[in-house]
């Protein structure tokens, strides 16, 4: 199976692709050649995990090679089996929840899971205990609870709709909960995470741009892993989003075996920045049931951010960042390295020592 085999009107039509999802290691062997271990794992992880890959997604698969990277974000393998450290929720997210499906860790902001499906599910995916899952879906009532609890927290002023994928609803319901947000007085911004313009970017049409660009201010944050993802169909996307005046930003995972050396790091972003999404953060990968093949030492994912710097745009470099269930840690390379005596010291990005006079204390200009 290719793109080419299906007429183009279907293959650029979102709810095609949806339609069409791959479920199956007989579905999957229409685009790979599955592995003896992707078959098995399909059949042992039915279900622990959903398995669902768009048709658009599997076309960026390498045919022959299982340790392709787009394949390894997506199609399971038996190594998910083996992970003694991994849990469930590695962020406490559940015993952060005010009310179903919000997660408040920050005093300002907060995270509202406003649907539990998306239009494939990642391996490596922190929120596996709930998408795809009936139990967490949220109905119309659920929202509209979820929705009074904001109104009644003045201290909320940014509130990011995720999931699950929030461009998996309709235009309409998208319109009825932005709508209902930007009633709020309180809610300056709205953000949106999506992993739509990666795995399936014909879902942003000039009729969603439309209804996005009501309801500004409006910030999307998108989730590219690896250059092989920036196809001309996602960059278009993205283009679209734009041309709505939706400042565009990026969150990758740091993946072993996906985008975990520097010269596929540097290629992803600067990739994004001529797509003018501007790489935002990278995530440490959690410590997450059955993603143990996923996780790289943090001193490593350290090294690599450092090997970027001085060696392209700096607003090409996201943070490298640790969640934990108390926030976000900035995960830098030390380059300040202390005091002596009236100076400071600092490493270069090529390893330089410099001191630099840095007073003890503020003066009052005289
Ligand atoms: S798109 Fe995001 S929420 Fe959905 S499975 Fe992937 S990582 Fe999880």
């Amino acid at each position: 199976m290719s793109a080419s085999a299906v007429a183009p009107e279907q293959w650029s039509s979102w709810t095609w692709q949806m339609q069409h999802r791959i479920r199956s290691a007989d579905d999957l062997a229409q685009w790979v050649e599955p592995s003896e271990d992707e078959r098995r794992a399909v059949a042992l992880l039915a279900d622990r995990f959903h398995f669902v890959i768009t048709p658009y997604y599997a076309s960026l698969m390498d045919r022959d090679d299982p340790e392709c990277p787009i394949r390894r974000q997506v199609v399971p393998r038996t190594a998910e089996l083996a992970d003694p450290d991994g849990v469930a929720d590695p962020l406490d997210e559940v015993a952060h929840s005010p009310v179903k499906n919000v997660i408040r860790v920050y005093p300002d902001r907060i995270a509202f899971c406003v649907n539990n499906e998306c239009a494939l599910y990642c391996r490596y995916c922190l929120r596996k205990r709930m998408v795809g899952e009936p139990d967490w879906a949220m109905k119309k009532r659920e929202l509209a609870e979820a929705l009074a609890w904001i109104r009644r927290t003045p201290e909320i002023r940014d509130v990011l709709l995720t999931g699950g994928d929030p461009l998996v609803f309709s235009d309409e319901r998208l319109e009825w909960l932005l709508a209902e947000l930007r009633a709020i007085p309180h809610v300056e911004l709205i953000r949106l995470g999506t992993r739509l313009p990666v795995t399936l970017p014909f879902r942003v049409t000039d009729g969603l741009c439309r209804t996005l660009e009501r309801f500004h201010p409006l910030w999307l944050n998108t989730h590219f892993n690896h250059p092989r993802e920036l196809t001309p169909e996602a960059a278009a996307a993205c283009d679209r989003l734009s041309r709505a005046g939706i400042p565009l930003g990026n969150q990758s995972v740091l993946l072993r075996g996906v985008n975990d050396d520097a010269d596929t790091m540097k290629a992803l972003c600067e990739g994004l920045v001529r797509m003018r999404v501007r790489p935002y953060y990278c995530y440490q990968a959690q410590l997450l049931e059955g993603t143990e093949h996923f996780r790289v030492p943090i001193e490593r994912g350290v090294e690599l951010f450092r090997r970027l710097r001085g060696r392209t745009s700096g607003f090409a470099i996201p943070q490298y960042v640790l969640d934990t269930p108390y926030g976000k840690v900035p995960l830098d390379y030390p380059y300040l390295k202390g005091r002596e005596g009236d100076d400071v010291v600092v490493e270069s990005y090529d390893g330089r020592i410099w001191r630099e006079r840095n007073p003890l204390q503020e003066r009052d200009p005289a």
